[in-house]
């Protein structure tokens, strides 16, 4: 692997992270790893694994439930990880952060309690054409089920939101309005600040999906304003199972519980039941403790680090990345945002992304190719599918040089 002339970010040392992340050792058909699939999921560091080892070894038991020494334990890790994300995103108050599955969960978690109670016949939706299936398909059955209507925001060849155009989609009937903050397809980032600032001059709330944000740039939800914000613990170091809802205050106490069962009660008659405080009124049944565990652990790592110098990293990087990618004959890139993170959807010409994916893993890269939950997307881009490359804090400027080499190889290959 051959290192071009790049400036790095000052003092992020990123063999010392990678330390850190003992599954980039692995060998992969014989090659040293390079896992550029991180929009998927990212790979765990140490303090993650050891946190989940502890967890099991010194504090299993079941939370808010009994009166001994593990439960408390238990109680007191689950409570404190919700306290540490709290502070991560800034919330005002841990009562704001509702433990869910993940992004998916909590968007659904929105658009049933929330939705089934504010949102009714002939009322808006409004959504962007460039969102991930999660936040389209909870919309499409509330929609269905109430009689609602769905608004989508366009984007131009660029991949960005023409937010003029969502000027004009308003109306007097738009309840919401529910968007990616960055795209998991263009890598781009959209302007919710403004967005959010129009919608509320209107009295609107808008949700935001953060599953590719919250992991990359550092995050004010008091600064943003937004009403509610979807994450997944995957996709930011930690466990699988685990992710996040915040909302505002008064929005949870004016929401129907999402599912019903134990610790979201408060008292329970044959007949009927009244509920819990926020935000255990959401969460019932028991929850995934351990990853809560994990999660902390996670969160503590990227703090430690400061999500200021992996955002400046990741930018370097996919700058980087973007020139180098371009150079190469018959390369497509999708998406061209000014503002954008680490996501780069590509084609090379008269190449398959799978084959491209499959030859790039022989080669040690893994890389997805697909439609990236995103079919809206690629109908309007008149293809089927894309290769997507997506950084994080562990990957390096060698490891970009590999898959760019790797890819004019796989052009020779193929073509
Ligand atoms: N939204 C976006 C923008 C995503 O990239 C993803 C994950 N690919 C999701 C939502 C869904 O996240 P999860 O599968 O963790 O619920």
């Amino acid at each position: 692997m051959q290192l071009e002339s790049v400036v790095r970010p000052a003092e992020f040392d990123v063999l010392r992270i990678r330390e850190d992340f003992p599954i980039l050792n692995e060998k992969i058909h014989g090659k040293p790893l390079v896992y550029l699939d991180n929009a998927a999921t990212t790979q765990k560091p140490l303090p993650v694994i050891d946190a989940l080892r502890d967890y099991y070894l010194h504090h299993n038991a079941n939370v808010h439930r009994a009166i001994h020494v593990l439960a408390e334990r238990a109680t007191e890790g689950y409570e404190k990880a919700r306290q540490a994300v709290a502070e991560f995103i800034k919330a005002r108050s841990e009562r704001q952060i509702i433990f869910t599955r993940g992004t998916t969960e909590a968007i659904n978690l929105v658009a049933s309690a929330w939705g089934r109670k504010f949102v009714r016949a002939g009322d808006e939706i409004m959504l962007t054409e460039m969102e991930h299936h999660s936040n389209l398909v909870p919309w499409q059955i509330l929609a269905q089920e109430v009689g609602a209507v769905l608004r989508f925001i366009p984007f131009t060849e660029e991949g960005i939101l023409d937010v003029r155009r969502f000027e004009t989609l308003l109306s007097g009937r738009t309840r919401i309005i529910a968007l990616s903050h960055m795209s998991n397809v263009f890598g781009t980032i959209n302007p919710i600040k403004r967005i959010i600032r129009m919608a509320h001059d209107r009295g609107i709330p808008v949700l935001l999906d953060g599953a590719q944000s919250v992991p990359h740039l550092p995050i004010d939800v008091d600064f943003l304003d937004c009403d509610f914000l979807a994450f997944s613990s995957h996709k930011m170091l930690g466990p699988t199972g685990i992710g996040v809802l915040y909302a505002k205050d008064h929005l949870l106490e004016n929401m129907n519980p999402y599912q019903g069962g134990g610790e979201m009660i408060s008292t329970v008659w044959l007949e009927n039941s009244t509920w819990n405080e926020i935000p255990h009124k959401f969460e019932a049944g028991t929850p995934n403790i351990e990853a809560a565990f994990g999660f902390h652990a996670a969160l503590d790592y990227l703090q430690s680090i400061g999500m200021k110098r992996v955002t400046l990293y990741e930018q370097e990087l996919t700058t980087y990345a973007l020139n180098r990618m371009k150079q190469v004959e018959g390369l497509n890139i999708y998406g061209d945002a000014p503002e954008r993170g680490g996501v780069i959807s590509f084609n090379i010409e008269g190449l398959h992304p799978h084959d491209l994916a499959q030859f790039l893993d022989q080669h040690g890269i893994a890389i997805r190719a697909g439609h990236h939950c995103a079919q809206p997307i690629m109908r309007k881009l008149n293809i089927a599918a894309t290769a997507r490359a997506s950084f994080y804090l562990y990957n390096t400027f060698e490891e970009i040089d590999y898959f760019v080499d790797s890819l004019r190889k796989a052009r020779v290959f193929f073509l």
